[in-house]
């Protein structure tokens, strides 16, 4: 089994909804970054403050904000772990590298971007436990309620279609080059997340061996 993993793909391939399933399957903790900066927001952190302006256009935190929190959170982590949302450019990669580890997988979801601005315009979800859900598509068991924690849902602020644009264009020409960058390396897989989650999930179970 594939033990320190990254999930690589534009915000609505479905790095957070695999990362909550995988996370028990695979008995590794799910690192999100976009948590992790939304948490320091919610709680008015000076890093939440920095960071505030930068996500609610869509734009990227930068690099040295961003390197800082996951340095902390990975020097905890022995038994592997889930990345999910970093690295997100060339210079996170080279940072985490720098860091001394040494990861065992990159897994690229792939979707057109189109199918992912209708996911992420009806996408609801959980403040509480960051479980994913979607109005029509993946709809909770009682409207409006997490399934997981039973905490009301949310719109995410920098979930509307103008936001989600900015988010795909730095997607493109900041985060897509990871995906050469970790082929080279001979670490790269490729999932098709266009179809059903649970067919996602039949890949990913594949390509991580467990
Ligand atoms: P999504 O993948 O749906 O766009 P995330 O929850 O991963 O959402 O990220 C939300 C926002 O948090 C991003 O638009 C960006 O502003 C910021 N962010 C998260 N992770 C990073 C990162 N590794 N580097 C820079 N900014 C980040
Ligand atoms: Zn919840």
């Amino acid at each position: 089994m594939k033990k320190r993993v990254i999930l690589l793909g534009p915000p609505g391939a479905g790095k957070g909804t695999h990362a909550k399933s995988l996370t028990v399957a695979m008995h590794i903790p799910h690192i999100s970054t976009g948590d992790m900066l939304r948490d320091a927001r919610s709680r008015g952190t000076e890093l939440g403050k920095q960071a505030d302006s930068y996500m609610s256009s869509g734009a990227l935190v930068p690099d040295a904000l961003v390197n800082g929190i996951v340095a902390e959170r990975l020097a905890s982590e022995t038994n592997g772990y889930l990345l999910d949302g970093y690295p997100r450019t060339i210079a996170q990669a080279e940072y985490l590298s720098a860091c001394g580890e040494k990861i065992d997988a990159v897994v690229l979801i792939d979707v057109a971007d189109d199918v992912l601005i209708e996911r992420i315009v009806g996408r609801l979800s959980c403040p509480n436990c960051g479980a994913v859900y979607h109005r029509t598509n993946m709809p909770p068991k009682v409207s409006g309620k997490c399934d997981a924690c039973g905490k009301d849902l949310v719109q995410r602020a920098d979930d509307n279609e103008v936001t989600v644009r900015q988010r795909l264009e730095a997607y493109h020409k900041q985060t897509q080059p990871l995906v050469d960058y970790y082929d080279k390396l001979g670490l790269l897989s490729k999932i098709d997340g266009a179809g059903s989650v649970e067919d996602g999930f039949a890949q990913l179970k594949k390509v991580l061996e467990f």
